[in-house]
């Protein structure tokens, strides 16, 4: 019997997941016998396949859209993915299917590395988007100690939904009041599609942002968004969407195949070869 553990990445479609690349690449720079695979499965298929995901052949997976929702409730969520209230991540646990949600560590972890001890002189934050990027965000900044989130949406009740999941340091806000609340800020974070390839720009006046204001955006497809750029013109340092991507895959890999992997430059540069392609 083969001793090779496999994971995967669920979704309808999911062919065009970079979660592949990533994770291969790790199995091959650990020398792991593993296998990373594509899984095409439909909302309607989706509880038998990961009801039975050893017999698939699986030691956990990935999860994309659109079986976010039922990725929380099908199996056990941990109480990560019940705090943020999405899960993208399936593992077994002697057994058992739980469900996490390591966009958090993937934000923070971006964050951490483009601007170490950011969180040290970040009394508050502009979150813009009130879905379930933004939920991982909020939930990151709430629990490295930002004492006030103001989170501007387009829908303003999504925004007020975050203040009662979170409790009272969110701050929900109108689009229109943002030339307000960006002056002076620290940190602004693009927790929305827009700047996303196919989507509208974000675009927003960032003059008024403090001189030491770090940007970070969870797009990356482009690489630069509009966001990064306009940062970039204003000589303030960014996090970028695919540095979150690749820290939100470290906690997957570990639970999966017994090893905490790095996230180096050369990884980096294969993934943004790959969105350059696009
Ligand atoms: P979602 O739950 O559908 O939320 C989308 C958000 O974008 C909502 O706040 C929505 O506002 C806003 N939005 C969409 N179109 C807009 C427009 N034309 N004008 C103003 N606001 C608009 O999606 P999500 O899962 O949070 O994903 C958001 C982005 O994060 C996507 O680009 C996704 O690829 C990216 N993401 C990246 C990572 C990473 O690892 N880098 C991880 C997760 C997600 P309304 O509430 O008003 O509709």
């Amino acid at each position: 019997m083969s001793n090779t553990r496999a994971a995967c990445v669920i979704g309808w479609p999911a062919r065009h997941s970079r979660s592949p690349k990533l994770h291969r690449y790790w199995i091959e720079r650990y020398r792991i016998d593993g296998d990373y695979r594509v899984e095409e499965v439909t909302a309607q298929d989706f509880p038998a396949f990961i009801a039975d995901l050893a017999g698939h052949g699986y030691v956990g997976a990935n999860v994309t859209m659109p079986h976010k929702d039922a990725a929380l409730k099908l199996p056990e969520p941990d109480a990560r993915a019940r705090a943020v209230g999405a899960a993208n991540t399936l593992w077994l646990d002697n057994g058992r299917l739980r469900s996490t949600n390591t966009d958090v560590e993937g934000f923070i972890g971006a964050l951490d590395t483009a601007a170490p001890g950011w969180h040290e002189r970040t009394e508050r934050a502009v979150v813009l988007g009130a879905g379930g990027a933004s939920r991982a965000v909020v939930y990151g900044l709430i629990e490295r100690g930002v004492k006030t989130i103001h989170v501007a949406n387009r829908t303003f009740e999504k925004a007020a939904a975050l203040r009662e999941r979170f409790g009272p340091s969110v701050k929900p806000a109108r689009w229109s009041d943002l030339p307000r609340l960006l002056d002076g800020t620290k940190l602004l974070a693009n927790a929305t599609s827009l700047g996303m390839k196919g989507q509208p720009d974000l675009a927003i006046d960032l003059s008024a942002l403090a001189d030491d204001c770090v940007v970070a955006d969870v797009v990356y497809v482009p690489l630069k968004t509009g966001l990064l750029a306009a940062a970039e013109r204003r000589g303030l340092r960014s996090s970028n969407g695919l540095d979150m991507l690749l820290h939100q895959a470290v906690r997957g890999f570990e639970l999966w195949f017994g090893v905490r992997p790095e996230v180096t430059r050369e990884l980096f540069e294969l993934l943004a070869a790959d969105i350059m392609k696009a």
